[in-house]
């Protein structure tokens, strides 16, 4: 490791040394864009990384509501407002018993560089609450989000910040959010993206991040030559960026042959087909039950308790359920199976030793920041929408979308091809997102 980069993490681990994930995501930065810093002097004493590590703004309040049985309920909300350099902080809110300030920092600092890499301009946000829906009733969902929001509608604003879903916040959550910031600010503005269609939503908008995932494996898989057509893919996941990706495989001719959730992954051999994703779907969306109820509708297929697909064999993974989830083991084992990508749907879903494996092997591997950029990007598109009062059509929001993952990857490309023609998609994603929001920083000055 060089003596810069050192000396640079052994300070941010210093301040932050009880942010474990905040501590790994910015590592993973650090680690490629020092070097190029180092050959591209203009980006050198500017403090430029410094600045990007300490969020502009950290928000952190109680939510009190009342549960069911009348009883007062305490959970903790958040939001971090990371960096406003490229427009205006956009990122999602994710309802989950984890939930902590290392957790949400490094989702923060991810989006700024996934926005970037979006083209569009949007500066990187994220919040959320230790509050689990998982079991609440729809009225305990709804009184939760309104005191959520009864604090949050004042540090946000369509030109300030606009926040979004993300675990166990879906479109249901986003609603009652949407609801109770009209009530209290009397406008009716895009405030949130992930709106549902009556009120402001984009079209496309829910299939986003699946979608604009599979593109980007479409893309990569053409560097090589290759299609989806006939690949077998290994999902983790059944939530929303799962669902998606799972159903564009399906589209372009993958077999889909795991899907999970927390309590352990199902198996069939003979493929994930429409049928038994609308199966899927359902179940998730609307009965909200548990993967395993698969195998009483198909009960050729397997449950496996407690485990992550991972061992299995498949041309394609997708982790796309949470950071942390493919770890070494996992890599190993994939790639002794014989996987030729890696496609990274959640936030930092693969640990840095897994990654390096993929690396070490020379395996197409994707990094969230860019593979799962399709929703935030279409949460862009639907900003655009509100502010024209105009709806564009899923054909329109589609080929935009698909435009964007193309760019995407080709700046990937540009900025992560090494001497052997190997393409470091990580390498690639950091740089490419960097080199804008640093641009707007130096032209900002000291702020
Ligand atoms: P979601 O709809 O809430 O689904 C999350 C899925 O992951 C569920 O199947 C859930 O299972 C599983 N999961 C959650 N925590 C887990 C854990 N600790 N261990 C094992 N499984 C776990 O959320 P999502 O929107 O699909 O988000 C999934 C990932 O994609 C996250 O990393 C998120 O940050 C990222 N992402 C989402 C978007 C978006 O537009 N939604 C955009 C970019 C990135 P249970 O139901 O059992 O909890």
């Amino acid at each position: 490791m060089n003596k810069e980069l050192k000396e640079f993490l052994n300070t941010v681990s210093d301040k932050n040394s009880d942010q474990p994930e905040f501590l790994q995501a910015v590592h993973e930065v650090a680690e490629t864009i020092i070097p190029f810093m180092e050959d591209h002097p203009k980006y050198k004493n500017h403090k430029l990384l410094e600045r990007m590590v300490e969020p502009e703004r950290v928000i952190m309040f109680r939510v009190t509501w009342i549960d069911d049985e009348g009883q007062i309920q305490v959970n903790r909300g958040y939001r971090i407002q990371m960096n406003s350099a490229i427009g205006p902080y956009k990122g999602g809110l994710r309802f989950h018993p984890s939930v902590n300030l290392s957790i949400l920092k490094f989702l923060a600092f991810e989006q700024v560089f996934k926005n970037s890499l979006t083209t569009l301009p949007m500066g990187g946000g994220k919040g959320g609450a230790d509050f689990d829906p998982k079991g609440k009733s729809d009225n305990e969902v709804m009184r939760f989000c309104q005191s959520f929001m009864t604090e949050l509608y004042r540090h946000i604003g369509n030109n300030t910040d606009v926040p979004a879903g993300d675990i166990g916040v879906g479109g249901r959550e986003v609603g009652y959010l949407f609801g109770q910031y009209k009530r209290i600010q009397n406008e009716f503005t895009g405030i949130l993206t992930g709106k549902g269609q009556s009120y402001g939503g984009s079209l496309i908008r829910p299939e986003a991040t699946g979608y604009g995932n599979v593109y980007f494996t479409k893309n990569m898989l053409e560097t090589q030559g290759t299609t989806l057509e006939g690949k077998t893919l290994l999902i983790s996941g059944s939530g929303n960026v799962a669902q998606y990706s799972a159903e564009k495989a399906i589209e372009l001719g993958a077999k889909i042959l795991t899907m999970s959730d927390s309590g352990g992954y199902i198996y069939d051999n003979n493929g994930i087909d429409r049928e038994k994703l609308d199966f899927i779907m359902n179940l998730k969306n609307v009965k909200r039950g548990r993967i395993e109820e698969y195998i009483e509708k198909y009960p050729s297929a397997k449950y496996e308790e407690g485990k992550t697909p991972w061992h299995e064999n498949g041309d394609i993974a997708m982790p796309c359920a949470t950071q942390n989830e493919l770890l070494k083991v996992d890599a190993q084992a994939l790639v002794d199976n014989g996987c030729m990508l890696v496609g990274e749907g959640a936030n930092m879903p693969c640990t840095p030793e897994a990654i390096e494996i993929f690396h070490k092997n020379k395996i197409l591997f994707s990094p969230g920041k860019a593979s799962n950029a399709g929703g935030v990007a279409t949460s862009g598109l639907e900003m655009s929408q509100n502010s024209m009062r105009y709806n564009w059509t899923a054909e329109e929001v589609d080929a935009k979308l698909k435009h964007i993952m193309n760019d995407i990857h080709e700046a990937c490309v540009t900025y992560g091809k090494d001497e052997d023609g190997y393409v470091d998609y990580v390498k690639g994603a950091n740089i490419a997102g960097f080199v804008k929001v640093a641009d707007a920083m130096i032209a900002q000055g000291a702020v």
